[in-house]
């Protein structure tokens, strides 16, 4: 094991017993514990609805089946993104049509999305990367302009805000991921969030297979017939996920309190040092703080990445552009030099460490080990 994992989950004794209520009672798949994460989870985030799944990749693409979107269409997102944001495009039948991004953020360039529609394009599907929100008011203004719906990946931005506006308020759905590294998580979960009540129907139908009542109501009500409306999928979130989540919404706002001191203290260690780029915060935008990435010379990356490894420091690239990867690059018309500021930054970027339990002399370590390297 690394001296400084790249990531630390901090579940314990907390979430034992959580999963010990289950276990008391009969229903381990979805049932009570879902559908308090669910209203616990929405209220956090000032929305109507939240409908949880087994993964953000689910979120992603039953919105979009809810939304309509299907083969022939085309939706515009970001190529630097993980595989998911577009995988979930493709199961929807829909292809993707990659815009790139900005180079102070990552995050989708909303100034290139018009030139990018077409009369196929149904929807927009930006990311909310490394935990800071997009502009979405700006989004909405062209979604609304031409027709198309939102679904944001909001993967990165459990806790984000920018201009007062949270993650699925402005979007159709918002998606989110409970992964193993993500900022609260069940090992394997995600949830779709929204305004809407019909998309919120649409999605808990769509999670278990089309059928149109649950076992959870079976237990409750007895046995009755049920039907199955439409072809569905089987995204249903359990309740023994849905418990582990649950008392980390009550350490979410002091989880990222300290993810903002570790990055604070990052930037403070790292600012001096002329060989690294950091990326930049808007104003009115209440960061995450999911990723601690910073940007080195392309010729120098994996050489760091080599270098920290030596030194038992656990990192990661997010991300190496989608349409680079073998199967985007067999399957859509896109080529390398296509998107220049997406790949520049897919080329220059290492993730360092990051999580609550993480000590801020472990921080200021890693920043000597960087600089290190760099002055040797
Ligand atoms: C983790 C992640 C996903 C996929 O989440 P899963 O829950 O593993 O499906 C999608 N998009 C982004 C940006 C992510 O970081």
């Amino acid at each position: 094991m690394q001296k400084v994992p790249f990531f630390k989950h901090d579940l314990g004794e907390t979430e034992l017993q959580a999963i010990s209520e289950v276990l008391q009672g009969n229903i381990l798949t979805t049932g009570d514990f879902v559908a308090s994460f669910e209203s616990k989870f929405s209220r956090y985030l000032q929305a109507n609805h939240a409908v949880g799944l087994t993964s953000c990749t689910a979120a992603l693409h039953l919105s979009l089946e809810a939304l309509g979107i299907k083969e022939g269409d085309e939706v515009i997102t970001t190529p630097l993104s993980f595989i998911a944001t577009s995988t979930a495009i493709l199961h929807s039948g829909a292809r993707p049509i990659f815009v790139d991004v900005e180079a102070d953020t990552g995050n989708l360039d909303t100034k290139r999305i018009v030139e990018a529609i077409t009369p196929r394009t149904k929807a927009i599907l930006p990311v909310h990367l490394f935990g800071q929100m997009c502009d979405m008011k700006s989004l909405r203004n062209i979604a609304d302009k031409y027709g198309l719906s939102i679904v944001e990946d909001a993967a990165h931005c459990i806790e984000g805000e920018r201009d007062g506006i949270r993650p699925g308020q402005l979007g159709d759905t918002a998606c989110f991921s409970f992964y193993a590294t993500k900022n609260i998580t069940c090992g394997e979960g995600g949830a779709v969030v929204t305004q809407s009540q019909k998309l919120a129907e649409q999605i808990a139908l769509l999670r278990t297979h089309g059928m149109d009542s649950t076992a959870s109501d079976r237990d409750k009500h007895g046995y009755s017939h049920w039907d199955m409306p439409i072809l569905g999928w089987k995204y249903n979130m359990d309740n023994i996920q849905a418990s582990m989540l649950l008392p980390q919404m009550e350490r979410i706002e002091i989880n990222l309190e300290k993810r903002k001191r570790l990055v604070q203290r990052y930037r403070e260690r790292l600012k001096p040092c002329q060989d690294i780029t950091l990326f930049e915060t808007q104003p009115k935008v209440k960061h995450c703080y999911h990723l601690m990435p910073i940007r080195v010379a392309a010729n120098k990356r994996d050489k760091l990445i080599d270098f920290l490894s030596a030194s038992g420091i656990g990192c990661v690239v997010n991300y190496r552009p989608i349409h680079t990867f073998s199967y985007f690059a067999k399957n859509l018309p896109y080529n390398t030099g296509q998107f220049p500021i997406a790949e520049n930054i897919g080329d220059e970027v290492i993730s360092l460490p990051l999580y609550p339990e993480l000590k801020l002399e472990t921080v200021d370590w890693v920043c000597n080990q960087v600089r290190k390297f760099f002055d040797d």
